[in-house]
């Protein structure tokens, strides 16, 4: 782990570091305030700092408040060094937000059993937020397919039509529908639906520009957005999709199985700013792919749909 040592008497800092590093952290040295606090401004700073009390320009405790105003993650662990030990001294340095302070002359062993208990907490703050990253993610997954799930693809469109719009583009948008998908689950069972699901997953997301994204919009319903897309270039990625899914069958259980499904193609219109207006009318496509017999590409305007009407 890295420990910054920031300490603008020479020797007091090189004999610090001559024990920091025998206990086995990494050191980054400040000879004052403002070499410590170009250090911890920066986005890999060292999660733990020894700050000397008086510096020239920027002193322990300002250095201290400076970094508690910046509320950067990871935490940043702070051990103020002093030669002060008045009680009101102690006080002002946890109120500028230091988490501990020993005292010159100091003990070897004090120091190192207090880096120790820092470590601790360090450790702690990153478990955390690596547990947080993960539920997050999480969150943010369809555990079956691993595709964004509903609302993690939703959020996506809503990203992605508006930065689209702000370029004075437009914004594919996909939805497709496996065909007789219940039928699947009735004969060969549900495990075997599950499995379809997932090849159904992985052709789609395998067969994609790496800015287009799809997510798991329903039961067996997928939502693709392709930024900077038109109606033609969707359309003909819509008819790409539609036949990686169709001209393969899917092996299921030892079963070959003849998996298709029906698409609605609608783009984006720069007039309209809510992106659940887009998937109605993609929607409304599908519908008709649907009613023509399935297996098959249909594409309609927001100006054509019903949704338009009914606005
Ligand atoms: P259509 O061609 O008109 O879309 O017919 P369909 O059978 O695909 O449509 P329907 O909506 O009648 O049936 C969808 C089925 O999908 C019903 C539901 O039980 C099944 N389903 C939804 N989610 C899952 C899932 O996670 N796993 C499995 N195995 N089946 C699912
Ligand atoms: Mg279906
Ligand atoms: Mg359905």
């Amino acid at each position: 782990m890295k420990v910054l040592i920031a300490d603008d008497n020479q020797i007091s800092r090189v004999l610090l570091r001559n024990s920091v590093e025998r206990w086995g952290y990494e050191v980054v040295l400040a000879a004052n305030g403002l070499e410590a606090w170009d250090i911890l401004a920066q986005t890999d700073a060292p999660p733990m700092a020894i700050l000397d009390w008086v510096m020239p320009d920027i002193t322990g405790p300002e250095l201290c408040r400076r970094v508690r105003e910046n509320h950067r993650e990871p935490y940043t662990y702070i051990l103020l060094l002093t030669s002060k030990n008045t009680k009101n001294d102690t006080v002002e340095g946890f109120e500028a937000g230091a988490d501990d302070y020993i005292v010159k002359p100091f003990d070897d062993n004090e120091l190192r059993m207090r880096l120790r208990a820092g470590q601790r907490i360090v450790d702690l703050q990153m478990k955390l937020m690596q547990a947080r990253e993960e539920l997050r993610e999480r969150a943010n997954k369809d555990l079956l397919t691993m595709l964004p799930n509903r609302p993690a693809i939703a959020a996506a469109l809503e990203r992605e039509i508006s930065r689209c719009h702000r370029d004075s583009r437009t914004c594919g948008v996909i939805l497709l529908d496996i065909d007789h998908f219940k039928k699947i689950n009735d004969t060969y069972g549900h495990f075997a639906g599950d499995a379809v699901l997932r090849e159904t997953a992985m052709r789609l997301r395998g067969n994609m520009r790496e800015y287009d994204q799809v997510g798991r919009y329903g039961g067996e319903e997928f939502l693709v957005v392709l930024p900077n897309c038109d109606l033609e270039a969707a359309t003909k990625q819509a008819e790409r999709l539609r036949l990686k899914l169709y001209s393969e069958p899917m092996r299921v259980d030892g079963a070959e199985l003849n998996v298709s499904a029906s698409f609605g193609v609608t783009v984006s219109d720069p007039a309209e700013g809510s992106p659940d207006v887009f998937v109605r009318v993609a929607d409304e496509a599908l519908y008709r792919s649907k009613a023509s017999g399935r297996n098959c590409v249909s594409t309609l305007r927001l100006e054509e749909s019903s949704v338009a009407l009914a606005h």
